[in-house]
């Protein structure tokens, strides 16, 4: 498997695949581990859990250079998303056992409860996009809960992969209780398949999600999928402009725009329409590219020339299908996988701004005459991940995000994001089940009914 530094275009590291046989001995030996890892003790598991966290710490500066060799993002980005993993590794050391404790039920019985047990081996679908903070937001309650867990991290992100391996590794959990696959998507079948693989979790595009949930379902495994979003982001006529145009433009340009819970869709009330727009505009094209390790640089490349050539398509199609171009949209020089911001106005349904995920620095702009017509827009999407609403009325932002927007979490007045405190997923074509809090480390567990009579 090769890693390609999208910033120089140059190969920067090259890995063996794992063959048939590995596989076999890897998942063997995770499934021999969980024997074990189930009947260690929360005390056993937090106090590794921490270390691994401080781990993360200590070596964040060459983790964020790895990072940004391999996709692409900016050096702060990378760090930031290190010690975001050190986070949820501390907060699941301090919190699973309470969330995965006994809980007593009053019924005419000696005595009843729930108990949450582990399932086993659960396999990890992970993409490149927050190659750490993926499959740590995984790792740290699926460990903690007793589950050992198979990493197959996306092809162009290996030395991650196995870095995060290592990680759990030198952290001093017991050997295989965490292994990493160097396998392709489309070699995951009989992985799945395979009895000693309990659950799935992937967080990835749509298309992946069914294809893992399709076979996953043929087998009667559970799982989890955490797929690709369009954000719409409402400005009413009340915001506060200028912070909702530097916020709505930092969430639509963080890593490069490759988020799945980017902003993607501005949609803004006619009274404040222009004013948006001008400081929105200003934002945008401030943001120059530049080398992704320079402190200076606003804007990295994307993580692969692929990816930002399939974005290129679908702006240039929305041209031709009559959005109007404000700024970005072409393609610049060089071996670098850079793509400009880019903002789109007059976008309507039928093109590929408004129909498909933008997966990239390029931002969709409506004008909406009513807050109706706005929230009807907003839903008018086959996906369901975040959204946002910016306003004055708190009252207001607070109704409309708990009755009126089709998302798994909507914030108001500022931009979506995930906390281990609270849970994490989408409805729709985003995906199902929840990830982080007390929800995500329930998810892969065995809530088991225990009476006695
Ligand atoms: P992707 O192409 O779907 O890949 C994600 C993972 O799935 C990779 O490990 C990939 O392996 C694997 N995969 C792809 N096709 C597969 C198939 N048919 N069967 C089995 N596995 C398959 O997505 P990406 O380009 O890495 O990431 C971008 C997408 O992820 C966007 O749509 C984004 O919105 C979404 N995302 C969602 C969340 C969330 O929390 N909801 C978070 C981050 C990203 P290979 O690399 O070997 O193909």
């Amino acid at each position: 498997m090769k890693a390609i530094n999208p910033y120089t275009g140059k190969v920067c590291g090259t890995y063996p695949r794992h063959n048939q046989n590995d596989l076999a001995q890897i998942i063997g030996k995770v499934d021999s581990a969980f024997q074990s890892w189930r009947n260690s003790g929360f005390e056993q598991r937090s106090g590794l859990m921490l270390r691994l966290g401080e781990l993360l710490l200590s070596k964040k500066e060459w983790l964020s250079v790895l990072i940004s060799s391999e996709m692409g993002k900016l050096k702060r980005e990378a760090i930031a998303e290190v010690e975001k993993c050190a986070w949820v590794c501390r907060y699941y050391a301090e919190n699973a056992e309470q969330f995965l404790a006994n809980e007593p039920v009053d019924i005419e019985a000696r005595k009843a409860f729930v108990s949450y047990q582990p399932l086993g081996t659960v396999l990890a679908v992970m993409p490149w996009n927050f190659p750490f903070w993926q499959v740590f937001r995984f790792l740290a309650p699926a460990l903690m809960a007793g589950n050992t867990g198979l990493l197959k991290h996306a092809s162009n992100v290996p030395g991650c992969a196995l870095a995060i391996e290592q990680m759990v590794e030198e952290a001093g959990f017991p050997a295989n209780v965490f292994r990493t696959i160097l396998v392709a998507g489309a070699e995951l079948k009989p992985i799945i398949e395979d009895p000693r693989v309990k659950a799935v979790t992937l967080t990835g595009s749509t298309p992946a999600g069914k294809a893992v949930a399709a076979t996953a379902g043929a087998v009667l495994k559970k799982t989890v999928l955490e797929l690709g979003g369009s954000d719409p982001y409402i400005i009413l006529d009340d915001a506060q402009i200028p912070e909702a145009a530097r916020l709505c433009a930092s969430a639509r340009l963080l890593n490069a725009g490759q988020s799945c819970i980017g902003a993607k869709r501005f949609i803004v009330l006619d009274r404040v329409y222009e004013a948006f727009l001008e400081q929105f505009l200003n934002e945008m094209k401030a943001a120059r590219f530049g080398d992704p390790l320079d402190e200076e640089t606003l804007l990295a490349p994307m993580a692969r020339l692929d990816l930002r050539d399939e974005l290129h398509q679908q702006v240039q199609k929305s041209v031709q299908q009559g959005a109007r171009l404000l700024c970005g949209g072409y393609i610049p020089e060089g071996e670098a996988a850079f793509y400009p911001a880019t903002v789109l106005a007059d976008v309507k349904a039928g093109m590929p701004a408004y129909d498909e995920e933008l997966f990239g620095p390029v931002a969709a702009l409506f004008r909406v005459k009513t807050e109706e017509e706005a929230i009807a827009l907003a839903n008018d999407t086959v996906f369901g991940l975040g959204a946002a609403v910016f306003t004055s009325d708190h009252e207001k932002g607070l109704k409309l995000a708990e009755k009126g927007l089709d998302a798994g979490c909507v914030f108001i007045n500022d931009f979506v994001k995930s906390d281990p405190r609270l849970p994490f997923g989408g409805i729709k074509q985003s995906g199902y089940g929840r990830e982080l809090s007390l929800v995500g480390i329930r998810e892969f567990v065995n809530v088991k009914t225990v009476v006695l009579k």
